[in-house]
């Protein structure tokens, strides 16, 4: 779920496996470790809990300048965090650190009757049982890796050395992904390209059921069954000033301030805005493949899901006779849910490794539908394995709370919708509009975001010590009141859910207390006027209301509103999130919370 690192070659792994692991903090963890060996086999682990500084405290009494080692940061998934649950685990001569999960570890520990367990760990008994075949002593390395990886059920990337083998690092992947920098004379591990990035721009990008034995000279790719795979060695294309704040004091107000300019990139030569066209070449879909769509799955999770529940709304206003479910992942692949024929199912993942969302392309594939990827890191698995895909190009986006991914996300599907509507010979007339204001969106965001930006930070202080907030919205409102509302509860732990108007009256208006806060959505619009009526009733119940609008004329008694002024109707639902992201992030500061880190979450989440 977390970082791998490692590195054998000429230079001090300590240097490499520490920067690295900080390359990849932003993906959340729980504890560190690094263990390096020395020319003659000797071993020196470090290991700690809490934040890489703490490790590297602990790393200035053991430096060493040891040329072989590998790093991990953990997310923990079975023993809390602590010092003895952290990787690298030692088992005999052998040290391994593991992303994922071992879902039958129980099974395997049973089996392992005279190994001294010190961990809590799934990962340790990964460990024991690779040692327990290593022991036997005729195998090299890999072979005891491969004889024990054939018994595992569940997820994994791994990078393991020995202290009798101190030249080679054995690393395989199932399900948890593993990249192999390719330097010169030297060899540098990865669960995440952006650790590479300033070390090398040539990777291998290992697949599932891949094993490789990786020297400072060589790498050799085999699978599990010992075929050889001649593994493609890939560009690096993320380049360093993409990893880095840039003057910003965190990466979150980073990438909301971006997406101007990343959204432009996702429009890059799709949308032709004095022809009123679209054109989408990813999906890989003949005109007739897209005219006979009468159906859309839209897969994701958190973010993801709520991006395809915006875009689900959208298109249906434009696509006639069309029928779109949008799912949660992880619910999704346990139901025996039905996909008619005519189906194309969309997978949206900025990561591309999110495991729940891979295993439902999995499942979806295996019953013959089409699939298209709506993704943001290129060659991730997701976008190495749907049919056909759109890349939004948001470029690394490091903090945990997803900003501009999910603006491009939305508009991404949103373009795939209209060459539905296009190949389908709806009338221009009617696509234009959607179109034109796609175009202008980059523009409309920028502006919001130098007006906004000021009137959040007012409010933000009086709100942030209030523990529950209720999001409110209609239509294409609602969707953005539910991604609003996940941003403010993962960063500043506020209790925040979203409701649509209309439900009010079923239930939530009997939270409205002074316990809580409510935010308002009031996009100008055909249901504008009924969405005031349901914020009446919220308002005679003394509700204490931040009302985010596009009418200038507003002037209800609210506590706070945040006016935008934009010449669009259709995506103001969109600025609106942009004014949220923001409401998210200033109140998070006021809270003085880790913003770029949030408790006990992860950013790519690849376990199930
Ligand atoms: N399941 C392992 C553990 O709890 C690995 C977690 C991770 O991916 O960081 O230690």
């Amino acid at each position: 779920m977390c970082g791998i690192v490692g590195y054998v070659g000429g230079k001090n792994a300590q240097d490499f496996l520490i920067s690295g692991l900080k390359r990849l903090e932003y993906r959340g963890y729980d504890s560190a470790g690094i263990v390096t060996l020395n020319a003659e086999g000797k071993a020196t682990l470090v290991r700690a809990k809490g934040k890489i500084s703490n490790l590297e405290e602990k790393l200035a009494q053991n430096k060493t300048s040891d040329k072989i080692g590998i790093g991990h940061t953990r997310w923990a998934t079975h023993g809390e965090p602590s010092e003895t649950n952290a990787h690298p685990h030692k088992a005999g001569p052998l040290y391994l650190v593991h992303n994922g999960i071992i879902e039958n570890y129980k099974e395997l520990k049973a089996e392992l009757k005279d190994f001294e367990f010190k961990s809590e760990t799934d990962s340790e008994v990964l460990a024991a049982l690779i040692e327990s075949f290593y022991r036997d002593g005729n195998y090299p390395l890999v072979n005891a890796v491969v004889q024990a990886l054939k018994l595992v059920k569940g997820t994994y990337g791994i990078a393991v050395i020995s202290e009798l083998q101190p030249e080679e690092i054995v690393v395989a992947r199932s399900g948890s992904p593993l990249v192999i920098g390719v330097g010169h004379d030297e060899t540098l591990i990865a669960s995440d390209a952006s650790a590479l990035v300033g070390h090398t721009k040539r990777a291998i990008y290992l697949n599932d059921g891949e094993v490789a034995v990786v020297t400072a000279k060589s790498i050799e790719v085999k699978t599990l069954n010992a075929e050889p795979v001649s593994a493609k060695v890939e560009e690096i294309e993320t380049n360093l000033a993409a990893i880095q704040k840039g003057g910003y004091e965190h990466f979150l107000l980073k990438e909301i301030m971006e997406q101007p300019n990343t959204l432009t990139e996702t429009l890059r030569g799709r949308v032709n805005a004095e022809q009123g066209t679209v054109h989408l070449g990813g999906p890989g879909l003949t005109e007739a493949e897209l005219r006979k769509i009468q159906h859309l799955v839209i897969v994701g999770c958190g973010t993801a899901y709520h991006a395809g529940l915006l875009a689900s709304y959208y298109i249906e206003q434009f696509v006639p006779e069309i029928t779109i479910e949008t799912v949660i992942a992880s619910e999704y692949r346990y139901r025996n849910a039905y996909i008619p024929d005519n189906s194309v199912a969309l997978i949206v993942s900025q990561s591309g490794e999110t495991a729940d969302t891979l295993a439902c392309l999995r499942e979806i594939k295996k019953q013959g539908v089409r699939t298209v990827g709506i993704v943001n890191a290129i060659g991730s698995t997701i976008s190495r394995e749907v049919d056909g895909g759109t890349y939004v190009h948001v470029g690394p986006e490091i903090s945990v709370a997803s900003t501009k991914a999910f603006t491009s996300q939305v508009i991404a599907m949103v373009i795939f919708g209209l060459t539905i509507a296009q190949a389908k010979g709806v009338r221009s007339t009617m696509l234009r509009p959607y179109i034109s204001e796609i175009a202008k969106l980059p523009e409309e965001i920028a502006k919001v975001l130098s007006e906004a930006e000021e009137q959040v930070k007012a409010i933000t202080k009086k709100y942030h010590e209030l523990e529950h907030a209720i999001y409110l919205g209609r239509d294409t409102a609602y969707p953005t009141a539910m991604e609003g509302a996940l941003k403010l509860k993962e960063i500043s732990y506020i209790d925040a859910n979203a409701y649509a108007f209309g439900e009010l009256k079923h239930g939530p208006l009997a939270l409205v207390d002074d316990k809580y806060f409510e935010i308002a959505l009031l996009p100008v619009g055909e249901l504008y006027d009924k969405a005031v009526s349901n914020l009446q009733e919220v308002l005679a119940r003394g509700g204490k209301v931040i009302a985010v609008t596009n009418n200038d004329k507003f002037d209800l008694p609210v506590e706070n509103v945040v006016k935008i002024t934009t010449e669009l109707e259709i995506f103001a639902p969109i600025l609106m999130n942009i004014v949220l992201q923001l409401f998210a992030y200033y109140i998070t500061v006021a809270k003085g919370l880790n913003v770029d880190q949030p408790r006990n979450l992860a950013k790519s989440v690849t376990v199930e």
